[in-house]
C-alpha cells in the first residue's frame, strides 16, 4: 500500500548505523512513525527534509497495520529552519513537539492538532522570541486532546477559588481541596489569560502585552499540570536542564 500525505517532523531517532525513525504529525492520520533508509548517508534523496519541524509532502509504503511503514519520498513544503537555528528557541519548541508525541495517540486522525501546530510554527517564525505562542499551543493541544486543566471556580462545588491543585488537574476551594495535595495560587489575571487562550487564535497572541508575573503564573499552571497529569517529566525538559548545566 502506498500512501501520500503531508506531515510535520516532530522528532527523529537513529536506527542502526545510517537509518532513522522519523515521527510526524500528519494532516490526516495523526502521529505516524516511519522508517527512513540511509538518510544519514551523503547524497541521500531525503536531504535535510527529515529535520524536526520540517513541513513536508511525504509518501510511504507498508501494510495497513505495519508497525513501521517505510518512507520513500519527502519533499519540503516549508523547512522552518530559522526555528532550529537558535538553540534557545529550538529547545522550547522541542518541548512542545515532545508533548504532541505524548498526547496524540499514534494513527488517530487529528487534523485540528495538525493545523494548530502549523499555524503556531508559522507565527513563531515571524516572532521566534514570543514564547507565549508556545504556551498558547500547549493550552490548545491539552484542550484538543481532552487533557486540559479545569480552571475557573471550584470544580466540585462551584465556589470562587484561586487554588489550582495539580494532582486533581482542577481549581478547588479550600474545603473541597482538603487532602488533595499541594496547590498553587493563581492570580485572577492568570485565570483570565488562560480562558482567553482557549478561545483566541495565534494571530492575536503577538498583540498581547503581559507582565512577567502573569506570564510566569501561566507557565507555572501549564507545567505543573503537565507534570502531574500527563507525564512525570518531558524528555526535552531534561535535555534543557542538561544544556543549562553545560
Ligand atoms: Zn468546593
Amino acid at each position: 500500500m502506498l500512501k501520500r500525505t503531508e506531515g510535520i517532523v516532530l522528532r527523529n531517532r537513529p536506527h542502526g548505523d545510517a537509518d532513522l525513525i522519523v515521527t510526524y504529525l500528519t494532516s490526516d492520520s495523526g502521529i505516524r512513525s516511519l522508517y527512513a533508509r540511509s538518510p544519514r548517508k551523503v547524497g541521500s534523496r531525503f536531504g535535510g527534509s527529515l529535520e524536526p519541524l520540517t513541513y513536508a509532502r511525504i509518501s510511504f509504503v507498508g501494510k495497513e497495520q505495519a508497525r513501521l511503514p517505510r518512507l520513500i519520498q519527502s519533499d519540503i513544503i516549508r523547512p522552518f529552519n530559522t526555528l532550529r537555528e537558535d538553540m534557545d528557541s529550538f529547545v522550547r519548541v522541542s518541548e512542545a513537539l515532545e508533548l504532541t508525541v505524548r498526547l496524540i495517540p499514534e494513527g488517530e486522525p487529528s487534523g485540528r492538532a495538525f493545523r494548530l501546530l502549523l499555524e503556531v510554527l508559522s507565527s513563531l517564525e515571524h516572532t521566534p522570541r514570543n514564547t507565549l505562542l508556545l504556551s498558547f499551543y500547549k493550552v490548545r493541544l491539552l484542550d484538543l486532546t481532552g487533557f486540559a486543566p479545569r480552571v475557573g471556580g471550584c470544580a466540585r462545588c462551584g465556589a470562587e477559588t484561586e487554588r489550582f491543585y495539580p494532582g486533581e488537574g482542577a481549581t478547588l476551594c479550600r474545603g473541597c481541596g482538603e487532602g488533595a495535595g499541594g496547590f498553587i495560587e493563581l492570580h485572577p489575571s492568570v485565570k483570565r489569560l488562560y480562558s482567553y487562550l482557549l478561545r483566541t487564535g495565534p494571530s492575536t497572541i503577538n498583540r498581547l502585552r503581559l507582565t512577567d508575573a502573569v506570564y510566569t503564573g501561566l507557565e507555572g499552571l501549564i507545567s505543573s499540570h503537565i507534570g502531574h497529569t500527563v507525564v512525570e517529566r518531558l524528555n526535552t525538559r531534561e535535555f534543557a536542564e542538561v544544556l543549562r548545566t553545560c
